[in-house]
């Protein structure tokens, strides 16, 4: 049943009840007006398997503590990284006056009934069903988890990436036999452009405004994008002083930590020691006034140090905003590019700047969805984690293209597995 992510990308939160009661991620949708939750679970759950810590996934996961102690599998960073999300959750809700449903208490006892494993470990979760977790090359850590029961088998791809990146590996599609196939569907409908044909038009964005004398903001999701692109722009041998602010600091060191998890440690080590961390708000002030490259959170324009640098550079016609991730609609990101204005603090600004938007999406294309379906050829697919058109143009393709019976997973709506 789907409790969430149901023809929508957003609080991710799927039951799985095989005798044995499972769910399938815990997590919340941010909408630049309010916090949206998945169904409540009204039922004893057994188990609780979270994919990657984005907050689409795991941020509602601490609120299940308040009334019980499920047990919870995922890999030791996404627990990490989830962590670092759920404390920052907090904090903004301290600082914004909203009510959180969670604590500090909850958070600890999350952590605690929290298990840690690895990829292509068969674990037994309960008495019926056993999980394996495989690479899925969209985050650090993040896991497409292959249950078996009853002689059946499940996969639960998450978000994942058949392609690699800078960063990770690409997503390992070697699973097995597998019956049912419940499968995201983010960019279902489309294609993802040349990743290194964005990575060159991006870093050249990058060396122009540089060059013009301009500062290049590139605002980044704190997990996995914003040292995707302190990776690119090393790669490309940047000629420029490049900065790091907000909670991707934070991210990165936990980053570092995982060097198996990752593609090429060493490369990411030396990218971000040649990375200057911005420290404060002093500091701010100080490096916007030599031209330079600045990495900073919130990849949507949605709060962190990127509005306060908007502040500061809007009108100089040789800066830039270089967005590097996808905009929900309504968020400050997604109206920059569609209106030209941005609001901060109540005041509206009209950036004179370049604003530009780039493709560095961590998710399967239409094409790699359908390559890795084939591959795995289950008897049924069913779609989550796409807007409602999307997801129905990609079962109808599914359909036509390889002949494999789809369904769009409905919220609230029990859905029979055969
Ligand atoms: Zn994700
Ligand atoms: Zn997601």
């Amino acid at each position: 049943m789907g409790l969430g992510g149901c023809e929508e990308v957003g609080r991710s939160s799927f039951l799985l009840d095989i005798g044995d009661k499972i769910l399938l991620e815990c997590g919340i949708k941010l909408t630049p007006k309010e916090t949206e939750y998945p169904l409540q679970v009204k039922t004893n759950l057994d188990v609780v398997i979270i994919s990657h810590a984005h907050l689409d996934h795991s941020g509602n996961l601490p609120h299940l503590f308040l009334e019980s102690n499920p047990l919870c599998y995922m890999t030791q960073p996404t627990l990490d990284l989830a962590d670092l999300l759920w404390h920052d959750s907090l904090k903004i809700a301290g600082i914004e006056g909203t009510e959180e449903k969670f604590s500090v208490k909850e958070i600890k006892r999350t952590r605690k009934y929290s298990f840690a494993i690895g990829y292509n470990r068969k674990m037994p979760i309960t008495k019926k069903c056993t999980l394996e977790f495989f690479n899925a090359g969209h985050i650090l850590g993040s896991a497409m988890t292959k249950l078996s029961f009853e002689n059946r088998t499940m996969l639960y791809t998450g978000d994942f990436k058949v392609e690699e990146t800078r960063l990770l590996t690409k997503a390992d599609l070697n699973v097995g036999n597998v019956d049912f196939v419940v499968i995201e569907s983010t960019y279902g409908d489309r294609e993802h452009p040349d990743r290194k044909k964005t990575e060159r038009d991006f870093v050249e964005a990058v060396q122009d405004t540089v060059d013009n004398g301009g500062i290049a903001l590139v605002p980044a999701f704190a997990v996995g994008r914003s040292h995707e692109i302190i990776d690119v722009l090393h790669e490309y041998k940047l000629n420029a002083s490049i900065y790091l602010d907000g909670m991707a600091k934070k991210a990165a060191q936990i980053t570092m930590n995982y060097p198996k998890f990752l593609k090429d440690p060493k490369f990411l080590g030396k990218a971000l020691n040649a990375t200057k961390w911005v420290k404060n708000e002093r500091q701010r002030n100080k490096i916007v006034e030599e031209p330079c490259v600045i990495v900073t959170t919130a990849g949507m324009l949605e709060g962190g140090p990127a509005l306060s640098y908007i502040k500061r550079i809007h009108a100089d016609e040789n800066s830039s905003i270089l967005l590097t991730g996808f905009q929900v609609s309504e968020t400050k990101g997604n109206r920059l590019l569609k209106t030209g204005k941005i609001e901060i603090d109540g005041i509206e600004f009209k950036p004179k700047c370049r604003v530009q938007k780039f493709d560095f999406s961590a998710h399967a294309g239409q094409s790699e969805l359908l390559y890795a379906l084939n591959k795995w050829s289950p008897e049924k697919v069913f779609i989550v984690h796409g807007e409602k058109e999307v997801a129905h143009t990609f079962s109808k393709k599914i359909k036509e293209d390889l002949g494999i019976n789809a369904v769009v997973l409905k919220q609230g709506k029990i859905q029979k597995l055969d």
